[in-house]
């Protein structure tokens, strides 16, 4: 027969700590204190069996449910010696939802139940004071009325309004017991009035009622959505909690607080802490008194005048450490709870691992280490990989004052502050010229738009996504951006952004924080990011765990730097297109462009090379022998190319043509599909000549660096939207040749590696055959993405938001690898790579290379490394790690 009710209380309890799906997490744990002797209030769990039973049983209970509650509250009053509904000794409980994951504030609650108009009585008795006893009932009235019977507060706030104007009074603590007696039989009648029939007097239709509210409350529309958000199952159900109430509010002899057994702020191991003197627990999270610290320590360091429960209740607080210390012996983890002191007798009422900040995370699990409590592995498994993120960017100062100006989406996380500029040109000119620190504001940017971008401290854009120009360029370059931020207006001719009436002007200074989305006027401070001590630690003991390794996307010596700084082992993507919009090269470049003949190209791209050569060399030198991977020009050629009037004329006079020149080479170049038109190695199939400069500035850096340092440079080039065999072997005899060439002019060579992109399904498909002259694969599982789902990664950020809605797809699959999809052409493409080549070294180069879901794919999948921007390597080194330890990864789509 099932066990529908699980009793607690007494130094015994019937449940553990690990049967959270049964009882849930707050019934578990109050469970597992009990068994450690921890005084708990006495009380019972209804498990979350009996939810789903009600479910699935048109809203009813199992038969013998009833039984086992009667059994249970028997053995809660036997335990507490007083009796539920009695006019003397009345026992009052309160009834508690408990999911097996925390859902805060979403289910209902009621406190104080068992009171009616003769155990109110009782209750004044036993606690000399029928104030409290009066106010308790009319609050209780209040709670079930609103929860259970759907009355709606309003109609209780105006009574006791009344009543407190009737007195002339403007605080609830101004009435006394008559008064508050007047409210409870006011509040009766309303109930009456609005339900047409009395409040319930029988505390066992009252228990009853209680219960069905909590369950009905799972399916709630606040409980469903927050569910949604949160990926938990509606089948998990809620466990209801029912347990004797303690009253931390019955005089100067009691209290209530909530404590965390280290300082979740900072993380360092003390007690940390606040309480109120005669008072409940909604009270202390309500902030209508300012409470008190817990500790001597905690009261100095807010230079508090209240005493500290270390002063004015030593043995209890004696106690409450001992309990501190014994339940974080016992979890091993930071916990935070919830007590109650009545009458100078303590009561925990919960107990659950604390949430902390990302700082203190780390502080945490390196002293707990550190400490013998936990294991290495274990730190490193505790620490979410993305909550990284907020301690590798400038933050803001959070002691800082601040005025908000707007907000838009947290595109790429840090703080920064400049004035304000309104085009990529200016941005340039402040910075270079006139040695100012700017914010680029902007309704959308595009390619030509990175000179400006790369030098802004920080980025605003009126429209766009996470995935727009802006919110991508700015996480690659690790610059705060905020995106999207529609109530902004932009007025690029009279250069002022305006907000609800606040106007900023050119030249004005404002701040971002590319973390929340937040702008602000003026500046404020922020802290830079601290990459030695805790931090530092544990990557240490990541690297010694993780097989996979982790290279970064990255072009410009600045990324690179930055990359070696974050622990980069590699490069996985240099995308060289990146490196022709230079002011100096893209005159060059669109010179190649607009040229009609081979030797037009050729003598264009003559006047690239040195500029190309210059790159690899820096490159080469940061990266001091590690493998750097470079791919070939990838883009369609008219993303060169301007679009405005006045920017062809500039064009045009440049390369001495007539605009009209300009705008047909424009024409010619248009295509209905640009990312599935002549793009990535169709380029080097129609033109070589571009991809043998390339190569041949590839060559002569490496030469060049490999001879003056003494270091061997390996350079990996990688061939773009590879589909068949054929192109690649093109592609190969071109660099072939190009390398026999600059050796020979050298007289000194050096070892190079011919590899491919996967990044369409044909090459994913077909990759035994592109094995056979490719060294290398890399997957580019931005287009793969695109080219699997045949979904443009440019416009498909409307329409996936509905499909994410409709839960078609779970995640946006250019955020997360699509593993039942794309993955499944990623482990096709490995095992018949290798099949051909073994040991063909493998690695992963769209942004989902710095994806923690993904990372774990790609573990499993048995790549070899993953790449992706500067900024995401430690996540992804800890990614790695967590995933080379097994253990749980989400999913990824459908
Ligand atoms: C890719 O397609 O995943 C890739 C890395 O290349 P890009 O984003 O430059 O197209
Ligand atoms: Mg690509």
């Amino acid at each position: 027969m099932t066990k529908w009710v699980y009793s607690f209380g007494g130094g015994k309890a019937e449940g553990r700590a690990d049967m959270k799906n049964l009882l849930g997490g707050k019934g578990a744990n109050l469970a597992e204190m009990s068994n450690l002797g921890i005084p708990v209030p006495p009380g019972f769990t209804i498990s979350t069996e009996v939810c789903t039973y009600y479910y699935a049983n048109g809203e009813t209970y199992p038969q013998t449910l009833k039984d086992e509650v009667m059994a249970a509250l028997s053995q809660v009053e036997e335990d507490i010696g007083l009796k539920f509904g009695s006019t003397a000794d009345p026992l009052l409980v309160s009834v508690r939802s408990g999911a097996r994951a925390s859902m805060p504030g979403m289910m209902d609650t009621i406190l104080n139940l068992g009171l009616n108009d003769k155990s109110v009585e009782g209750l004044a008795k036993r606690s000399n004071d029928a104030r409290f006893a009066y106010d308790s009932y009319r609050r209780f009235i209040q709670m079930y009325s609103n929860v259970v019977l759907g009355v709606d507060h309003h109609n209780f706030e105006e009574i006791l309004d009344e009543v407190k104007e009737d007195k002339g009074v403007s605080l609830d603590t101004d009435l006394d017991a008559a008064d508050l007696k007047k409210v409870v039989a006011k509040y009766k009648d309303k109930v009456a009035e609005q339900l047409g029939k009395p409040f319930p007097q029988d505390v066992h239709e009252q228990l009853w009622g209680a219960v069905g509210a909590v369950f009905g409350s799972w399916m709630n529309q606040r409980a469903i959505t927050y569910r949604r958000l949160h990926d938990i199952p509606a089948e998990w159900g809620t466990a209801v909690n029912v347990q004797s109430m303690v009253f931390g509010n019955m005089g100067s002899d009691c209290s209530t607080g909530v404590c965390f057994t280290r300082n979740p702020s900072t993380g360092e191991n003390e007690f940390y802490g606040e309480f109120l003197v005669n008072a409940q627990g909604e009270d202390v999270v309500a902030g209508i008194r300012t409470p008190q610290q817990l500790t001597l320590a905690g009261k100095n360091a807010q230079s508090s005048d209240l005493p500290a429960m270390e002063e004015c209740m030593p043995e209890v607080f004696k106690e409450l450490n001992a309990i501190r210390h014994k339940l974080e012996a016992h979890y091993k983890d930071m916990q935070d709870m919830e007590f109650t002191v009545q009458q100078n007798r303590l009561w925990m009422l919960q107990t659950r691992t604390g949430k902390r900040t990302t700082k203190a995370a780390l502080k945490i699990a390196v002293d707990m280490a550190r400490e013998g409590l936990i294991t290495r592995k274990d730190a490193i498994k505790r620490i979410d990989p993305a909550s990284l993120d907020q301690l590798l960017h400038p933050t803001l100062d959070p002691k800082a004052p601040r005025k908000i100006l707007g907000r838009g989406l947290p595109a790429s996380p840090g703080a920064a502050s400049g004035k304000v500029v309104f085009s990529a040109e200016e941005a340039e000119d402040w910075v270079n010229n006139r040695k100012e620190k700017v914010i680029l504001v902007r309704i959308e940017t595009s390619p030509e738009d990175i000179g400006g971008m790369h030098v802004s401290e920080g980025i605003l854009t009126t429209r766009g996504g996470m995935t727009s120009h802006a919110a991508v360029v700015a996480r690659g370059m690790g610059t705060p951006c905020v995106a999207g931020a529609g109530e902004i207006r932009v007025d690029y001719a009279a250069k002022t952004i305006k907000v609800a009436g606040q106007v900023v002007k050119e030249g004005d200074i404002i701040t971002l924080d590319g973390s929340t989305g937040e702008v602000f006027i003026g500046a404020v401070a922020t802290i830079q990011p601290e990459l030695t001590g805790d931090f530092g630690t544990l990557m240490e003991w990541v690297d010694t765990i993780r097989t996979l390794k982790v290279r970064a996307n990255a072009e410009t010596p600045l990324d690179a730097a930055t990359a070696r700084k974050f622990g980069a082992e590699g490069i996985g993507l240099c995308r060289t297109e990146h490196m022709f919009f230079d002011p100096k090269r893209i005159i060059a470049m669109r010179e190649m462009i607009l040229a009609e003949t081979e030797k037009g190209r050729r003598a264009a791209l003559a006047k690239l090379l040195p500029f190309q050569r210059q790159d690899f060399i820096e490159l080469f030198e940061i990266m001091q022998g590690l493998p750097v991977t470079i791919r070939l020009l990838d883009p369609p050629l008219h993303e060169f190319l301007p679009n405005s009037e006045a920017e062809i004329a500039e064009v045009a006079k440049e390369a001495g043509v007539e605009p009209a020149v300009v705008k047909a080479r424009n024409t010619a170049l248009h295509e209905n599909n640009p990312m599935l038109g002549h793009r990535g190695c169709r380029l080097g199939i129609t033109y070589p000549e571009i991809y043998e400069m390339q190569a041949r500035a590839i060559f002569e850096a490496a030469v060049h660096v490999s001879r003056e340092t003494g270091r061997t440079v390996v350079p990996e080039i990688m061939i773009p939207l590879v589909g068949a065999k054929k192109e690649l072997d093109l592609m190969k005899a071109c660099i072939d040749k190009e390398a026999e060439a600059v050796f020979a002019e050298q007289k000194y060579s050096v070892k190079y590696m011919v590899g491919t992109m996967i990044e369409l399904p044909r090459a994913a498909l077909l990759a035994g055959e592109i094995a056979k002259t490719g060294e290398f694969f890399s997957f580019g599982t931005n287009d793969l993405t695109q080219t699997t789902f045949g979904m443009s990664r440019d416009d498909s950020g409307p329409f996936l938001e509905v499909y994410r809605a409709k839960g078609i797809y779970e995640h946006d699959p250019f955020a997360s690898l699509d593993q039942a999809g794309v993955g499944e052409l990623i482990r096709i493409a490995a095992e018949r790579g290798r099949a051909t080549r073994a040991g063909l070294k493998l690695g992963i180069c769209g942004e989902h290379g710095g994806d923690p879901a993904s990372i774990h794919f790609c573990q499993g999948a048995g790549l070899d490394y993953v790449s992706c921007s500067p900024y995401r390597v430690p996540i992804a080194r800890l990614a790695a790690a967590q995933a080379a330890l097994g253990g749980s990864s989400s999913s990824g789509t459908a």
